[in-house]
Parts: C-alpha cells; sequence; structure tokens
C-alpha cells in the first residue's frame, strides 16, 4: 500500500521509540512519504536520529515550539528541500511536574502559562507556517494528539486537560479558516499509552487498569492503533473529514456508571 507516494510530511514530537509521533511517522514512511522529523534540544537528537536511521532522506532538525525563529527555519528548510507539504503531525505536549500533582486550583500562572502555550498554542504556530507551503500542494493535512481529560476530570491531568480542550477547539477553528484552502485540521483522541509523556501523570497505571476494566473492548488501545487513525485522517482515505476529534480508545469514551 502507498497510500503516502510522493507525499511530503512533517512529524513534530518523536522523543523515542514509544512515542505516538513516531508510530505515524514510521507507518507514513512505510507507505511512500518523505519525512522532515524534529528533536526538542540536544538532548533528544541522537534518538530521533537513530530512530530515522531507516527512512529514506529524511530531514532532521531541532524545533522548540517556544521558539518562533527555530520553527520559521525548520519550514524554510522543508521549503527549500521539498518545495511544499502535504502533511503535519503535532505530537507535542509538557506540563510541569508540579502542576500535575498540586491540585487544580493551585495552578501557578506561569505553568498554566506553559502548558497552554506547548500544548496547544504550538498547533496554531505550526500550522500557520505549513500553510503556505501546503497551498503550493493545493492543500493539505494537519493531525494532532489529544487525550479524553479535555472534557472529562481524570485525577492529577490537572493543566494538561485545560491545554487539551485548547487544542480542540483550536482544531476547530483552524479547520473553518483553513477549509476554503483545501487544507483538513484533525484530531486523534487516544486512549492511556505508556510513553515518556504518560510518565508525568501519577497514577497512570490505575488509568490504564480502569480502561481495561470498563472500555467496551476490554482492554487499552497500542501505539500503532493511534498511528493507523491518524493515517487515515491524513492520508486520502480521510479526505472528506475535518475539524473531527476521533475517538481511538477502545471505546471508553461512552461510557457512564
Ligand atoms: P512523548 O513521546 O513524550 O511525546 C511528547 C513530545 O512532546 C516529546 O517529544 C517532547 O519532547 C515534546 N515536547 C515537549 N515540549 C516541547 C517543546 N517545547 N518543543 C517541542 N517538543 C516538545 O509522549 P506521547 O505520549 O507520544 O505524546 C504525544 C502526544 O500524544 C501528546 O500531545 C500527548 O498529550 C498525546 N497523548 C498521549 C496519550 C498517552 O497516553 N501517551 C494519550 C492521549 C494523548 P521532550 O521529551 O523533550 O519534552
Amino acid at each position: 500500500m502507498s497510500a503516502f507516494a510522493g507525499k511530503v510530511g512533517l512529524v513534530v514530537g518523536v522523543a523515542n521509540k514509544r512515542s505516538l509521533s513516531w508510530a505515524i511517522a514510521k507507518g507514513a514512511a512505510d507507505q511512500g512519504a518523505s519525512l522532515a522529523l524534529t528533536y526538542q534540544g540536544e538532548r533528544l537528537e541522537e534518538n530521533v536520529r537513530e530512530l530515522a536511521d531507516g527512512l529514506a532522506d529524511p530531514l532532521i532538525l531541532p524545533c522548540d515550539v517556544t521558539a518562533d525563529a527555530q520553527m520559521d527555519s525548520l519550514f524554510s528548510e522543508i521549503d527549500k528541500k521539498h518545495g511544499g507539504l502535504d502533511f503535519l503531525v503535532h505530537g507535542v505536549a509538557f506540563a510541569d511536574r508540579e502542576d500535575l500533582a498540586r491540585p487544580f486550583s493551585e495552578t501557578s500562572r506561569e505553568g498554566f502559562r506553559l502548558a497552554l502555550d506547548v500544548s496547544a498554542y504550538s498547533l496554531i504556530a505550526l500550522t500557520r507556517r505549513a500553510v503556505p507551503l501546503m497551498e503550493k500542494r493545493g492543500g493539505g493535512s494537519v493531525v494532532t494528539l489529544t487525550y479524553l481529560g479535555s472534557e472529562r476530570v481524570f485525577t492529577n491531568y490537572n493543566v494538561m486537560g485545560v491545554a487539551k480542550a485548547a487544542l480542540e477547539s483550536s482544531v476547530r477553528y483552524l479547520a473553518s479558516e483553513l477549509g476554503p484552502k483545501n487544507i483538513r485540521v484533525n484530531a486523534v483522541s487516544a486512549g492511556p499509552i505508556k510513553t515518556l509523556a504518560a510518565a508525568g501523570i501519577s497514577g497512570f497505571s490505575s488509568i490504564l487498569q480502569t480502561y481495561r476494566d470498563r472500555a467496551p473492548l476490554r482492554r487499552t488501545v497500542d501505539a500503532s492503533e493511534v498511528a493507523e487513525a491518524a493515517l487515515f485522517l491524513l492520508g486520502p482515505a480521510g479526505r472528506g473529514v475535518t475539524a473531527e476529534v476521533l475517538m481511538v480508545d477502545g471505546g471508553f469514551h461512552a461510557m457512564g456508571v
């Protein structure tokens, strides 16, 4: 299958082989996509370069989504190399551990600002820079990753839940504005999966167990299932879908008592 043959994608948010963004990147590359991958800070450069070893001629560039100049140069490098962009994967989130641990009402002003900047505003900042490159290709597709904590309360998810609510709302506003340019914007809302980011949520194992007990499928989902849903939204099969938050959580979101 080569749904992504001749397509160019940017994937932001690969930290290691467990990253949901990496599962999406790998899936797109296996189906023919050329990729640009980013790393945040030198700490993760080697990880990303090692992972990308098996990809065909990837672009690997630094990108801290709080640094405008880095984002500018990222997109100008992609434009220089490929002359356009077909899809963007946004898999970035961050909140201060302290703000995830203390009572929500004690969220600090700076912690709130940081979580929303990195986890929600970054979608707007990256998409804005992707638009001119996608227009060169006659359109494009953007997918971000979110969690049900945007609309329900999960213990210790705290300010990240607020950031995910802002992220999902941003998906709808971006989709509305960019639809006339044939640019689609969607989110995949993944069930809990053990990754580096998930390690910051205390009590994560008990959340996993709750999903096993209560989700209609009576199990958690894995990164490959999230990736396949993202690839559907990114690729030609999803061409009629925009402004959507697609739940990939074994059905957990539908359950009441
Ligand atoms: P992950 O592997 O830790 O990925 C998160 C990525 O965000 C990391 O690469 C991280 O880099 C990056 N990041 C943080 N701050 C950044 C910044 N300022 N600039 C650029 N990148 C930055 O964890 P993941 O679980 O795959 O998370 C990917 C996305 O899926 C997140 O939006 C997360 O909320 C979402 N999600 C995860 C789950 C889950 O259970 N795992 C469920 C639903 C949704 P650093 O390591 O350097 O901080």
